[in-house]
């Protein structure tokens, strides 16, 4: 049975939890804010499925994609509202277009990250746009099976971690299933996202404005200078701060709050036998000026006969491009994270909860001396 003796041992997936003929695991949240199996000795059997489905025990081979390409929605208002280029969109239509059924992540009516799955081209909308934070990924993975054994089309994305334990739980290679999963960072605590939140006030139920919609990367600024939104039902209330300037994507991508997987990722480099990878194109203005806007590019990285046949149906803009060239702008494709020297600090005093969670990031994401200088000296001589 399952024996977690290191946290980055466990990505979360929750196939063991599904998949356990007893029901005997659930998911528990450790003082981090992150969920964990735990097991009821006195109902299991001794069967094993659950190591056999985890993907951190059975862990693919490192695969390089068959095509790669610069890809862009057709339609602005898509592109605008995803994070990239809004392909997952153009994706998700095809197979709802085909009768099938989408799984993403979405808010719910807390502002958690969690998984579902919908069936309407208005109900793949709420998983538009990547969310910083571990989805809570269900009963998605026994709902997907049903689906699949009914003969239905299915596109199930998630982080790399959650479509190798998606494929594990399966056991079974489906002819109308395609996996989409996305160049992952890594996902910040669900705990941490919360604190955030109730600090900044705009979670109180019974305060007015009310909140509306949440952006990890609005564009309004353009896409490489994306922004974190929160709407409300009153516009003059709406807030919006550059992704550098806001406190808890700073925290974020100073890698001080992610889950103890993402600095030892189990599913990256291909690992996740995904059909495929969906990411930002960094620097592809270099590569291809002519393709470049500042309204999204992503990158398309197919990895299967089945992934290419799907992509190649769907009416976007793309043009062939060097794995190598995004690579050289995104090395989360192949590469974890450094874990953050200030990681376990941040736990310790945040579990004290004397301190305010703003005050604690700030203070573990200053810049150095020497980088205030360099930026003040960039600021007066213009370079
Ligand atoms: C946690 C996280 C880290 C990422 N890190 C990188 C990175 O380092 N480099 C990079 O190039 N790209 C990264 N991405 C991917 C990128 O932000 C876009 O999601 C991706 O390019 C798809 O963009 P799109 O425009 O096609 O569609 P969008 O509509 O922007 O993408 C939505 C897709 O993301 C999925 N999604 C959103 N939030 C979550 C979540 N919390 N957990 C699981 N799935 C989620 C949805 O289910 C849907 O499939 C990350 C995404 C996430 C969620
Ligand atoms: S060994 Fe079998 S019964 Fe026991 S926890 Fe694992 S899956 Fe459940
Ligand atoms: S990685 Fe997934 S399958 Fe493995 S122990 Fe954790 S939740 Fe269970
Ligand atoms: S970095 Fe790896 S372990 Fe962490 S969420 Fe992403 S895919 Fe999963």
């Amino acid at each position: 049975m399952i024996n977690i003796q290191d946290k980055k041992d466990c990505c979360g997936c929750g196939a063991c939890v599904q998949r356990c003929p007893k029901r005997c695991i659930t998911m528990q949240e450790d003082k981090e804010g992150f969920l964990y199996p735990e097991i009821d000795r006195t109902c299991c059997i001794d069967c094993g499925l659950c190591e056999k489905v985890c993907p951190v025990i059975n862990q693919g081979g490192n695969r390089s994609p068959i095509e790669v390409y610069a890809s862009k929605c057709q339609v602005d208002e898509i592109r605008i509202n995803s994070s990239s280029g809004g392909i997952f969109s153009m994706l998700a239509e095809k197979i709802i277009e085909n009768g099938g059924v989408v799984f993403g992540a979405r808010f719910n009516d807390r502002w958690e990250v969690v998984h579902d799955y919908a069936e309407t081209i208005e109900g793949i909308i709420p998983f538009r746009g990547s969310k910083y934070v571990q989805s809570v990924i269900g009963e998605t993975y026994k709902q997907a099976e049903v689906f699949l054994k009914q003969g239905r089309f299915v596109l199930f994305s998630g982080t790399s971690c959650q479509i190798s334990g998606l494929l594990h739980f399966l056991r079974k290679d489906y002819k109308n299933l395609i996996t989409v999963d996305v160049i992952c960072h890594g996902v910040p605590s669900p705990l941490v996202w919360c604190q955030y939140l109730k600090e900044i006030g705009f979670i109180v139920q019974d305060k007015k404005p009310v909140i509306s919609g949440i952006s990890f990367r609005n564009k309004r600024l353009g896409w490489r200078k994306y922004g974190f939104e929160i709407r409300y039902d009153k516009e003059e209330a709406n807030f919006f701060e550059m992704h550098r300037n806001n406190i808890f994507m700073r925290g974020f991508l100073h890698n001080i709050y992610s889950r103890p997987s993402c600095y030892a990722c189990p599913a990256k480099g291909g690992r996740s036998q995904s059909d495929i990878t969906l990411g930002d194109y960094w620097g592809v203005e270099l590569y291809h000026p002519e393709f470049y806007d500042d309204k999204g590019v992503s990158a398309v990285l197919i990895n299967t006969e089945k992934g290419k046949r799907i992509y190649s149906q769907l009416k976007v803009d793309g043009v062939s491009t060097d794995y190598n060239k995004i690579l050289l702008g995104n090395s989360c494709i192949e590469h974890s994270v450094k874990i953050s020297k200030y990681r376990d600090d941040f736990f310790d005093v945040l579990n004290k909860s004397e301190f305010s969670l703003i005050g604690i990031i700030t203070k573990r994401t200053r810049p150095s001396l020497l980088r205030r200088i360099i930026s003040y000296a960039r600021r007066i001589t213009g370079i």
